[in-house]
């Protein structure tokens, strides 16, 4: 019988607040197992903080900001297989890093076992020298033997403590951490960035080659992944928000909507970010652990500034900037595909831990970065441009500072029918899509191990090569 045929109103259903990945992936695994849920998202549209919206001026789906995946993300592979969107991911072979005057610098493995795989793509960074490269060689080789943690040093404070060269830490140390914790240095802890540098470029040649999506998010998670969901069973409600959390008897006993009524379940699964927990719990419980520490989770804005040209300007599909504002470009539109000439040419440009883009003025960054694209690739002085827009999402990730860990909760609440999930649950990731999927996955599993159900939704790392298992006892 197949999970279809069924009958789905033979099972209690679950209720999920929150329509982004966690609260998708969640009810994807249940539906896998054929338990029923209802997801109630309360905005017109899911995907959460992975969604796009529709640009008035361009008419155009643009996503509130570019997201990739690193092949170590396992769970979000995972989840794109399951509910079949694999497809709408392409991996990037080759990354390109701008180095001095605007050179390009090809980044792409070599044959050999990981952390081999790299060396060449290393060795062809020119903008750092060969005593850079060794010192980068030696700080990656200390970070990744090492086991113990100070809870209070951060990541500046750990590479001033093994000398590594500003030079270096500017040009890579910044450059990879920065985009992929959107974080300051002196605001990341050694665990996270270890995380970042070990899982993604030491431990299995192909973990660090980056999965970017081919179609709008819009397409991906709220067309795609709803369609498979719906087909499943599971009622999906936007534009319906929870108001609060009602308990009796030590138990979840319903959640009343902001429309005043209330929806009840056998399980519920909060999907929402951290800061909007404790309003939606009562009063009492907002001071008390695990919802307290929530308060104290500091977070980190993201912007994005999307360009619309009347011609291609940049011959590449995506490029990293190791100085300056811009972070990563990448190119949208295929220029083959949309005519080129005719049609508009659209780029959208990241700035992660984007504190100075919120406290300066639109005009300017927008100039900024124009200035910074045009020392690379002059067509973008020639070019038209028809029309630009910077997004800022104020809290795009829980920032990963040092401590961080003792302040996520485990997805297990402390009333059994309710289930924490969100990429800011205690999932040893810091705020990504993987993140998200796993705290989904590992909240489907409590709820069906409460039903009677051993079941592992959670996948495997990547397997770690011999070479960096004698080089670094990983
Ligand atoms: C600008 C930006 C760029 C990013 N880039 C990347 C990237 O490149 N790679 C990567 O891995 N990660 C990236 N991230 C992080 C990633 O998007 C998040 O970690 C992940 O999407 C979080 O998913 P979530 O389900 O935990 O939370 P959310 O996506 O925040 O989902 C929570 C959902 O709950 C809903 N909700 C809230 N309150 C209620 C309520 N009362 N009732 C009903 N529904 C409610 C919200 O509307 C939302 O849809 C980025 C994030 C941002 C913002």
């Amino acid at each position: 019988m197949s999970s279809i045929d069924r009958d789905l109103t033979a099972e209690p259903p679950v209720l999920i607040i929150g329509g982004g990945l966690a609260g998708l992936a969640c009810a994807a695994g249940l539906a896998l197992h054929q338990v029923p849920a209802v997801i109630l998202e309360s905005r017109p549209r899911l995907g959460g903080r992975a969604s796009s919206f529709q640009d008035r001026a361009t008419t155009e789906w643009v996503d509130n900001c570019q997201h990739v995946a690193m092949g170590c993300c396992t769970n979000f592979r995972h989840f794109c297989r399951i509910t079949e969107i694999e497809d709408q991911f392409q991996a990037a072979e080759t990354l390109y890093f701008v180095g001095d005057h605007g050179r390009i610098h090809r980044f792409a493995a070599n044959p050999g076992p990981a952390p081999l795989h790299l060396a060449m793509a290393f060795a062809g960074l020119g903008y750092l020298t060969w005593a850079d490269k060794l010192a980068l060689a030696r700080g990656l080789s200390a970070l990744a033997r090492q086991t113990q943690f100070d809870d209070r040093q951060s990541f500046a404070e750990w590479l001033a403590a093994h000398k590594q060269p500003s030079h270096v830490i500017e040009r890579f140390w910044h450059v990879v951490l920065v985009s992929a914790l959107s974080e300051s240095l002196d605001r990341i802890s050694v665990p996270h960035a270890r995380k970042v540098l070990v899982d993604g470029f030491l431990r299995h040649r192909d973990a660090w080659k980056v999965s970017i999506p081919r179609t709008p998010l819009e397409e991906v998670f709220g067309t795609q992944v709803r369609r498979w969901l719906e087909t499943r069973g599971v009622q999906i409600h936007t534009l319906t928000a929870a108001e609060s959390i009602q308990l009796r008897d030590e138990e979840v006993a319903g959640i009343q909507l902001r429309d005043g009524t209330t929806r009840t379940a056998a399980d519920y699964v909060l999907a929402v970010p951290w800061h909007c927990v404790p309003r939606l719990l009562p009063e009492e419980w907002r001071k008390q652990s695990p919802f307290e520490e929530l308060s104290q989770l500091e977070s980190a804005p993201i912007s994005s500034v999307h360009l619309w040209f009347d011609r291609p300007v940049m011959p590449l599909p995506h490029a990293v900037f190791t100085q300056g504002l811009v972070q990563w470009v990448f190119q949208r539109s295929d220029p083959q595909e949309s005519g080129a000439s005719e049609s508009s040419c659209y780029y959208q440009v990241v700035i992660s831990a984007s504190r100075e883009v919120v406290a300066t003025e639109t005009e300017v960054i927008q100039q900024r970065v124009l200035d910074e694209l045009a020392n690379v690739w002059p067509a973008v002085r020639s070019a038209k441009l028809l029309a630009a827009r910077q997004v800022t999402e104020h809290r795009a990730v829980f920032s990963v500072t040092p401590g961080v860990e003792s302040l996520r909760p485990r997805q297990q609440s402390p009333w059994p029918n309710l289930q924490l999930a969100g990429d800011y649950t205690q999932t040893g990731w810091p705020a990504t899509i993987e993140g998200a999927v796993r705290s989904g996955f590992l909240a489907a599993e409590n709820v069906l191990k409460r039903r009677g159900r051993d079941v592992s939704l959670i996948q495997p790392d990547l397997p770690t090569s011999w070479l960096s298992r004698w080089l670094y006892a990983l």
